[in-house]
C-alpha cells in the first residue's frame, strides 16, 4: 500500500508551533495581557498592541484532531448549548468545563486566560456567542466587528463600515492592553501578515502542478502558522522553507499521491478526527485531493501596510464564507480549472451550516457550468457521532469509480 510521504519541513513545523504555544504560556505567566481572537478577526491590531494572541478555533480543531471533542460536547449541551450548533463551540466549552486541553501535553495548564475577547461575525454568529460565554465566565470585555453575510461586491461603503468598526475597537483595546497603539507598529504587523499569507498561497498553489506535491490532508496540518501566527515573522520563515521543499518536489516530479490518476476539490470543513483515515483512503485510490476552500481561507491578498484599517476590512470581508453564492460559484469555477480538478467533494457538516455549501443548489449549478461531478458526504468537523465512516468510505469509492469511467 502507498504510504503518506511526510514533508521534511514538518519537523520544523512542530518546533514553530510548539514555540508559539510556549510563548503564550510564558507571556501569560509573566503578566503579558492576552487577547482571544476569532480566526479571521482583527488579529494584527491585537499583536500591534502587544497582546498574546490566542485563537479558540485552533484549540477546538486540536480537540477534534485529538478525538477528544465527541466526549466533551455533551458537557456544553448540559449548559444549554444545543447539539445542533457549532461543534467547535460545544467541544471547546466542554473542554473548559472539564478542565481538559490538548495544550496540557505541551506543559501548559490549558488556554491562557483572556483579558479581552475579540470576534468578527464575518464567518458566523457562533463565534460571538462562544466568546460571550467566556467573557461572562472570566468577567472581561467581549468586543467585535459585525460584518454582513452573503456579500456580493466588496465595495467602498462596506469596507468603510467594517474599517470604522475596527477603528472603534482601538480605544477599548488600548484600555485592556494598558498601552497606546503605535500605527507604525500596526503597519509593520500588517506587512508581516501579508508576507505570511502570500507565502501560504504560494505553498497551496504548488498543488496546481500534476502530480501535486501536497494534498489537502497535508495542508490541514501545514496551515497552523497561517491561522495563529500570521502576524509573527516566524510564520513567513517557516513557509519559505516549506515552499522551497515543495518546489523541489515539483522539479523532481515527486507526487504526494503515488501514481496520481484523479484530482478532487474538497469543499467544506475538514473532519478533524478522520483526516488520517480519509487521507489513507484517497492515497489507496491514487486520488489526490489537490485543493480546498478551507485551506485557502487564510489567503488575504488585500492586506496592505500602507492602509492598515481599510485593507484589513477589505481582506476580512472578502473571505469565501461571507460571500454570496454567485461569488462562491465564480471562485470555485476558477479553482477547479486552475487545479485541473476532476470532481468536487462537498462536506455537509451538520453543526456548521456556514461552511456547508451544498444546501442551496450550488453543487448542481457548478455541475451544469463545469460538467464536473460532485459528491456530498454527511459528517461534522468535530462531532464524530454525526459521521458514518463505513458509508463515507463506500460513497468515496463509488465516486472515484464514476470519475474513472468518465
Ligand atoms: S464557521 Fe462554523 S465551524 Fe467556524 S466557528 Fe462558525 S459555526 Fe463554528
Amino acid at each position: 500500500m502507498s504510504e503518506r510521504k511526510d514533508l521534511e519541513a514538518t519537523r520544523k513545523l512542530r518546533e514553530v508551533m510548539g514555540n508559539y504555544f510556549a510563548d503564550l504560556g510564558r507571556g501569560a505567566a509573566e503578566g503579558k495581557k492576552t487577547a482571544w481572537s476569532s480566526s479571521v478577526g482583527p488579529a494584527e491590531l491585537l499583536w500591534a498592541l502587544g497582546f498574546n494572541v490566542y485563537f479558540p478555533e485552533n484549540h477546538a480543531a486540536m480537540l477534534g484532531a485529538a478525538r477528544m471533542a465527541t466526549e466533551l460536547i455533551p458537557l456544553a449541551n448540559a449548559r444549554g448549548f444545543s447539539p445542533d450548533i457549532c461543534s467547535y463551540l460545544t467541544s471547546d466549552v466542554g473542554a473548559y468545563l472539564k478542565g481538559e486541553s490538548p495544550l496540557q501535553k505541551m506543559k501548559l495548564s490549558g488556554p491562557p486566560k483572556p483579558d479581552v475577547l475579540v470576534f468578527n461575525t464575518n464567518q458566523c454568529r457562533d463565534v460571538k456567542d462562544w466568546f460571550q460565554f467566556y467573557a461572562r465566565e472570566y468577567g472581561v470585555p467581549c468586543l467585535g466587528i459585525h460584518t454582513p453575510r452573503s456579500i456580493g461586491a466588496v465595495d467602498e461603503p462596506l469596507v468603510d463600515y467594517v474599517a470604522r468598526q475596527t477603528e472603534d475597537l482601538v480605544s477599548p483595546l488600548e484600555e485592556a492592553a494598558g498601552a497606546r497603539l503605535d500605527v507604525d507598529r500596526l503597519r509593520e504587523v500588517v506587512g508581516i501578515s501579508k508576507r505570511t499569507t502570500t507565502l501560504w498561497k504560494a505553498v497551496l498553489e504548488t498543488a496546481a502542478n500534476v502530480p501535486a506535491p501536497l494534498t489537502f490532508f497535508d495542508a490541514t496540518v501545514q496551515m497552523g502558522p497561517a491561522v495563529v501566527m500570521r502576524g509573527l515573522k516566524e510564520a513567513g520563515e517557516y513557509y519559505q522553507a516549506l515552499l522551497a521543499e515543495l518546489e523541489g518536489r515539483v522539479a523532481a516530479g515527486v507526487a504526494a499521491v503515488e501514481g496520481e490518476r484523479l484530482r478532487i476539490y474538497w469543499e467544506g470543513m475538514p473532519i478533524w478526527g478522520k483526516l488520517s483515515a480519509l487521507g489513507g483512503q484517497f492515497m489507496q485510490l491514487k486520488t489526490c485531493v489537490a485543493a480546498s476552500t478551507y485551506c485557502n481561507s487564510w489567503i488575504f491578498d488585500d492586506l496592505d501596510p500602507a492602509d492598515p484599517f481599510s485593507s484589513m476590512a477589505r481582506a476580512y470581508s472578502s473571505i469565501f464564507i461571507c460571500r454570496s453564492d454567485d461569488r462562491k460559484e465564480a471562485y470555485m469555477e476558477q479553482m477547479v480549472k486552475r487545479f485541473k480538478i476532476d470532481g468536487i467533494l462537498y462536506h455537509d457538516a451538520k453543526t456548521c451550516a456556514n461552511n456547508s455549501n451544498n444546501r442551496y443548489g450550488l453543487p448542481q449549478r457548478l455541475h451544469q457550468a463545469l460538467g464536473k461531478p460532485g459528491l456530498v458526504i454527511n459528517g461534522d468537523l468535530n462531532d464524530l457521532r454525526l459521521y458514518s465512516e463505513e458509508q463515507t468510505r463506500t460513497n468515496i469509492e463509488a465516486f472515484v469509480e464514476q470519475l474513472l469511467q468518465k
